[in-house]
């Protein structure tokens, strides 16, 4: 078994400077070891998953994050979970990318609500060098001017790309694997896993953080998650950022029909997400207000310690965002300061 030798308070090129764990962090992990954790009786995975996030995570806290749609729709790829989709009649119309002043006006009023991170996400196939990355550019730095981490997910993006997001003080960019190698194909066709493989690494390269994880309910099987999961955990360094996801179905999506994923199942795959990369923030993503409240806090239990708002949650009034906040204070949920997850500077 090779690990990074990552204990105490000493921390290896390759691992997050912002944490400091007794526990090694591996690269080595096999599908086998990974589905038998999965299939552990429940309560013993969670307390397994809440062991490993305690010696790591002492403070407990729950990050809120803010996602800002900052283009949508009309997207040439063909992800079949996804309405943005320009090729599924879904009802989502393409619009032009917003404008920097009403995305940072969003970022303001998002950390008004309690976020401590920005993300901005644009429904493209890759980055286009032009004016419109420019305003990305200016975006990420107006982010940045607010004190909030910032991160993008944008595509595909070449290294000097990166470079400029990096330069723009970009803290992490998102690029899920979405689901294991095997069931790529049947998801999305119009790119392949290297690719995202490739992106991933440009990113890191750039000395960006890694925003990378997936979704379940795809119709993948345990093997199929804990492949994904398994990728995950043996790059060289772990994503920072792993978001869990799962599928809302929308119709006119290829996967409109599929059931909805059980609220233990999203409980298993975070509780081994957190076990496999233990200093990574794992993140309770979309699909979270399809779950109750007892099972968001079993999430938390199992390691989850992000959530997310979506932009149209942030207006005052809104049910949801005020139940998420009855939620926090009803469980005693401690919010997370910013910039707790950024890369080792180099
Ligand atoms: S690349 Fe992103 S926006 Fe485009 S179809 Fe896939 S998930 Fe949707």
């Amino acid at each position: 078994m090779s690990t990074t030798g990552f204990t105490g308070h000493a921390h290896t090129a390759h691992e997050p400077a912002h944490v400091h764990t007794e526990i090694p962090l591996r690269h080595d992990w096999t599908v086998a070891e990974t589905r038998a954790l999965y299939e552990l009786p429940l309560l013993e995975l969670v307390y397994r998953a809440q062991s490993v996030h305690r010696s790591v995570w002492k403070d407990n806290k729950v990050q809120l994050c803010s996602l800002l749609s900052i283009k949508t729709g009309g997207c040439p790829e063909d992800c079949g979970y996804c309405p943005q989709a320009a090729r599924y009649q879904t009802g989502v119309k393409a619009e032009k990318l917003m404008a920097v002043p009403e995305v940072l006006e969003a970022a303001k009023t998002a950390r008004e609500a309690g976020a401590t991170r920005f993300c901005m996400g644009a429904a493209w196939r890759e980055v286009k060098d032009g004016p419109q990355f420019d305003s990305v550019i200016e975006m990420v730095k107006g982010v940045k001017t607010l004190g909030m981490e910032a991160c993008c997910t944008l595509g595909m993006v070449t290294d000097s790309q990166a470079k400029r997001l990096k330069d723009a003080g970009l803290d992490a960019y998102n690029h899920n694997l979405d689901t294991s190698e095997g069931h790529y194909g049947d998801i999305i066709s119009t790119r392949t896993y290297d690719d995202r493989l490739k992106t991933l690494a440009r990113v890191r390269n750039a000395g960006i953080g890694v925003c990378c994880g997936g979704i379940i309910g795809l119709g993948e099987s345990i093997d199929d998650r804990c492949h994904m999961m398994v990728t995950l955990a043996n790059q060289p360094q772990h994503p920072e950022s792993v978001p869990v996801n799962a599928l809302v179905p929308v119709k006119g999506t290829p996967l409109a029909d599929n059931e909805r994923v059980d609220s233990l199942e999203m409980v298993r795959t975070i509780a081994v997400a957190r076990i496999l990369m233990p200093a990574s923030m794992v993140r309770l993503s979309a699909g979270r207000s399809q779950m109750n409240e007892e099972a968001q806090l079993l999430c938390m239990m199992a390691g989850a310690n992000s959530v997310f708002f979506g932009d149209k949650l942030l207006t005052t009034g809104n049910p949801e965002y005020e139940q998420d906040m009855s939620l926090f204070e009803r469980a005693g949920l401690k919010p997370l300061e910013p910039n707790v997850d950024k890369p080792q500077q180099q």
